[in-house]
């Protein structure tokens, strides 16, 4: 049986599944788990696999080597993955300070913070599941460097390392490339991260939430690989039919505590998730990649983070995209409409190298 086929089997394989509500542990809230709303009739956006590939540099892109940028810079020559200042970034170190709030009904600070773009590589056509092994753990190398110089800054509160890959979560570049975001407060997802982790070790005489969930046999069935240094899963309470977590086996809060080995093995275990979406797509799969760093400013709960990276694919099947619409936008409570174990299982059988 061909790649193709398996992976057909595998998407068409979706059964009646379960119907219930789950607690999602790191964020602190209720997931939907409504596995037969996605037999429901769908007259919904159908999302199809982009056109012919483009050439390796494109003079209009403004990530591409040796390309004149929107600010009056001139991109190097690069060959490895590179790191450039957004043109138009959302905070910046320069941003003036408001005026100072009469009230806290208008409390107000300056947007503060710094905002990159990441190249993953001079290449204009690849994405990063196309990318050699070397390559890739060339662009978890400029993580790691990132991480580190933005996280020195005592401006910077948390540095959110991010990719949006493709139209359907609103990419308007094709270059292979993520961003940055560092922030001067801590952002909303990680307070709740951060409290949870917390929370858990002292209810638990310090035991780590997530190495916990990785270990419980109740779980084994959300496996989708291990290896020797880390984990790739699909949570308990995912919040996105296909979502998964890359888990270091060893908690520690920032991709910059772990060693080259187990760097090693993270990038591997990223790349080859990327590249099971993309078999199970037959596409170059759009998707969002989160690294989730424990925030960077002084306080001690830091320490019982455990890094992890978090890919949140936007499409419920082939071709269905997922929108967050009026019960989830006005609870944020996701309802998921496949069950976390078909979606594991499905990955599973997927064939990549
Ligand atoms: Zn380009």
């Amino acid at each position: 049986m061909s790649t193709q086929e398996l992976n057909n089997r595998a998407l068409n394989s979706q059964v009646q599944g379960k119907w219930e509500t789950r607690w999602h542990p790191l964020l602190e809230q209720w997931v939907i788990i409504s596995a037969n709303t996605s037999v429901r009739p769908w007259s919904g956006k159908i999302s199809k696999a982009p056109g012919s590939a483009e050439s390796a540099h494109d003079a209009n892109c403004y990530l591409c080597p040796r390309v004149t940028r929107a600010s009056g810079s001139v991109n190097p020559d690069y060959t490895s993955p590179h790191a450039i200042d957004n043109d138009f970034p959302s905070l910046a170190l320069t941003a003036p300070e408001p005026e100072v709030a009469s009230n806290e009904l208008f409390k107000r600070s300056a947007a503060q913070g710094r905002c990159r773009v990441l190249c993953w590589s001079e290449r204009h056509n690849v994405t990063l599941a196309e990318l050699s092994e070397t390559e890739m753990r060339g662009v978890v190398d400029l993580w790691c460097d990132e991480h580190r110089m933005l996280a020195a800054d005592s401006v910077i509160k948390q540095v959110l390392i991010f990719e949006n890959k493709g139209a359907e979560v609103g990419a308007s570049n094709m270059h292979p490339h993520g961003q940055v975001y560092a922030y001067p407060f801590v952002t909303d997802i990680a307070s709740r991260m951060r409290a949870s982790q917390t929370s858990y070790a002292k209810r638990n005489k310090g035991a780590d939430l997530l190495s916990d969930l990785l270990n419980d046999p109740q779980g084994s069935a959300l496996l989708v690989e291990r290896s020797e240094h880390c984990s790739v899963i699909v949570p308990f309470a995912a919040r996105f039919s296909y979502e998964t977590w890359v888990v270091p086996h060893r908690q520690a809060p920032y991709i910059t505590d772990f060693s080259s080995a187990e760097l090693n093995d993270l990038s591997r275990m990223y790349q080859r998730q990327a590249q099971r979406y993309d078999a199970l797509f037959q596409r170059k799969s759009p998707n969002i990649t989160l690294l989730h760093n424990a925030p960077c400013d002084e306080n001690t709960d830091n320490k019982h983070w455990h890094f992890h990276i978090v890919m949140q694919p936007p499409l419920r099947d082939l071709e269905k995209v997922k929108f967050l619409a009026g019960a989830e936008a006005g609870s944020n409570n996701i309802v998921n409409p496949l069950q976390p174990e078909d979606a594991a299982r499905q990955l599973r059988e997927c064939e990549i190298a």
